[in-house]
């Protein structure tokens, strides 16, 4: 699958999941020094790929006549600090309510471990603005995964495919957080609790060393 197709693949697939409602999200995907990204203003889930520009990893629109989405800066931030070849932004509803609500998302399951432990919420600031940029790719560092402060959450992968599933995994933790603080105190996983898992699954090693 090219780029662009892997992109409309996605945003299918996050408007079907009800991760994206229309225009509210935005995926990119990286090869060399070229970044396909969604266009601005476009429902995910009716994307084609010639719909989708190619930018190079300074912003210049390389390919493609549609704006690409006003979050790029971020994603290009992101991609500047990290190994990361693919990013997923959503306004995904729970974790638009803990991005609201919280300054993290503490880890209440050992799943947490496969987005880097504590998922952190980036300081507010302006959609699209080089501000918003660098306050995410701060709170990105060491992790897969961030939320924005009264906006949504971004997630990394070395794969579109890696960095969707694991905006699926933010959005399943930020809601069982969200669901448990409603039925009682969420126990916080230890330091000690999420280090003896990382132990357990060193062979074969899916989560990632804190
Ligand atoms: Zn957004």
């Amino acid at each position: 699958m090219s780029l662009r197709e892997q992109l409309c693949e996605y945003g299918r697939r996050a408007v079907d999941l009800g991760l994206v409602i229309g225009t509210s999200g935005n995926l990119s995907v990286r090869q060399g020094d070229r970044v396909a990204v969604t266009p601005s203003g476009a429902a995910l889930d009716r994307l084609t790929p010639e719909m989708c520009p190619i930018v190079d990893i300074e912003g210049r629109l390389v390919e493609g006549d549609l704006q690409p989405s006003s979050e790029t800066p971020m994603h290009l931030a992101v991609y500047a600090a990290t190994d990361a070849q693919a990013i997923v932004h959503t306004h995904s509803v729970f974790g638009t309510v803990v991005a609201t609500t919280m300054t993290e998302l503490p880890p209440v399951h050992y799943n947490a471990l496969l987005l880097g432990g504590v998922v952190r919420v980036a300081e507010y600031a302006t959609y699209g603005t080089p501000e918003l940029a660098a306050n995410v790719r701060a709170a990105m560092e060491g992790k897969r995964a961030a939320l924005m402060a009264n906006h949504g959450g971004v997630t990394v992968g070395a794969t579109l495919e890696e960095a969707f599933e694991a905006t699926r995994l933010l959005e399943w933790l930020c809601e069982v957080y969200v669901r448990a603080l409603g039925v009682g105190k969420p126990a916080i996983l230890t330091e000690k609790q999420l280090a003896a898992v990382v132990e357990r699954s060193l062979d074969p090693p899916s989560f990632p060393r804190l």
